[in-house]
C-alpha cells in the first residue's frame, strides 16, 4: 500500500521512534501519547483492519502480541501492568487502516474504556 502512513514507517520512508522491530513486526511510539508508555506494534505485512484477518494471519497475531510483550519488557511496565487495544473501524475510533495493536502502560488504567 503506497499511501499507507504504516507501511510508509515499515518501508523506512517516514522514520518511526522504534521500541522493537524483528521480521514480522515493527513497535514504534505513538505521536499523540496517551499513556508514558504508548507505543503501536504493527505487522509488516499491510492489513487494513481485523476484518480483512484470514486464518492465513493467525501465527501473524501471536507474532503481534508477542511483540507487545516484548515492548512491555522493554519499557519496565510487564510487572505493573499495561492495557493492549486494537480498535476496528471508525465506530470503534480506528484512524490509520492498517491494524496495529496498541501498548499503553506507566499509569493507572480504568474500566471501562471510552
Ligand atoms: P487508531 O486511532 O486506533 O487507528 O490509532 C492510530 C494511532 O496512530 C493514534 O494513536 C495516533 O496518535 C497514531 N499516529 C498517527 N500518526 C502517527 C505517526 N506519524 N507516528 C506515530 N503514531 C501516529
Ligand atoms: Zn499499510
Amino acid at each position: 500500500m503506497t499511501d499507507c502512513l504504516f507501511c510508509k514507517m515499515v518501508k523506512g520512508e517516514i522514520p518511526p521512534d522504534i521500541v522493537y522491530e524483528d521480521k514480522d513486526v515493527l513497535a514504534f511510539r505513538d505521536i499523540n501519547p496517551q499513556a508514558p508508555t504508548h507505543v503501536l506494534v504493527v505487522p509488516k505485512e499491510h492489513i487494513s483492519t481485523i476484518n480483512d484477518l484470514d486464518y492465513a494471519h493467525t501465527e501473524l497475531v501471536g507474532k503481534m502480541f508477542m511483540g507487545a510483550r516484548k515492548v512491555a519488557e522493554l519499557e519496565g511496565i510487564a510487572e505493573p501492568g499495561y492495557r493492549t487495544v486494537m480498535n476496528c473501524n471508525e465506530a470503534a475510533g480506528q484512524t490509520v487502516f492498517h491494524i496495529h495493536l496498541h501498548v499503553l502502560g506507566g499509569r493507572e488504567m480504568h474500566w471501562p474504556p471510552g
